[in-house]
């Protein structure tokens, strides 16, 4: 049987980074659902789709991953959509999405046929509670949203891309009450997770506290 980590927590957590030196540490595939929803996010974008007519459009879209060099890359009807998907405008529409049950259907479809052959350390909202009920590991990993828009406000600096810090923290406040309060898959800590606070925490402690977690 394939052994699943599943990390959940809302927006700017630091899941991915956490997710991918695992990953790296223990030889698993490294699954970013987000990326998913962020690529039916741009495809309902680009059809300019109204929050009506989310569930009719989200039939066309066509959504797989690949691994190529280490790094995860998610396909839109065959053209591969990593360079488009991380603005602030996919991540919003992401949050809009999401809560549609046929899009969410679609996605942890493809989400638990691809754990259940593969090792996988998986991060999202829902996975250790819909998604992969019976992962090995579940952590959710959190930290206060001041610190969280403070992580965000840097990365983007780092690019070079303009950015106000109050604008960022209203932001993830606002993403995190849509993705708690909705009604199917909300996120929230499933009652077997390990609770992990961030905030006070560097990368490799975290890390280190999730190795722990799978050497039990
Ligand atoms: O993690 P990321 O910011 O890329 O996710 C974008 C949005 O996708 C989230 O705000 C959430 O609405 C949605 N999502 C979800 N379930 C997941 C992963 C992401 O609903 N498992």
């Amino acid at each position: 049987m394939a052994f699943n980590i599943a990390i959940d927590g809302p927006a700017g957590a630091g899941k991915s980074t956490i997710a991918k030196r695992i990953a790296a540490k223990k030889g698993y595939i490294y699954v970013d659902t987000g990326a998913m929803y962020r690529a039916m996010a741009l495809y309902l974008l680009r059809e300019g789709a109204t929050t009506e007519e989310i569930d009719e459009k989200c039939e066309g879209a066509d959504i797989t991953i690949a691994h190529e060099n280490g790094e995860q890359v998610v396909y839109l009807n065959g053209e591969n959509v990593n360079p488009y998907i991380r603005t602030e405008e996919v991540g919003r529409m992401a949050s809009v999405s999401s809560p549609n049950p046929r899009v969410r259907k679609k996605l942890t479809q493809l989400q638990q046929k691809l754990a259940a052959s593969t090792d996988v350390v998986m991060d999202g909202r829902d996975i250790g509670t819909c998604v992969l009920p019976d992962a090995q590991v579940k952590v959710y990993l959190t930290a206060d949203s001041h610190e969280r828009a403070l992580r965000r406000y840097r990365e983007l600096t780092e690019k070079g891309e303009p950015c106000e810090l109050a604008v960022i923290e209203r932001d993830i406040v606002e993403r995190d009450r849509q993705d708690m309060t909705r009604e199917i898959s909300p996120l929230k800590q499933a009652e077997d997770a390990v609770l992990i606070d961030s905030s006070h925490m560097t990368i490799e402690e975290v890390a280190d506290a999730v190795i722990a977690l799978c050497d039990v």
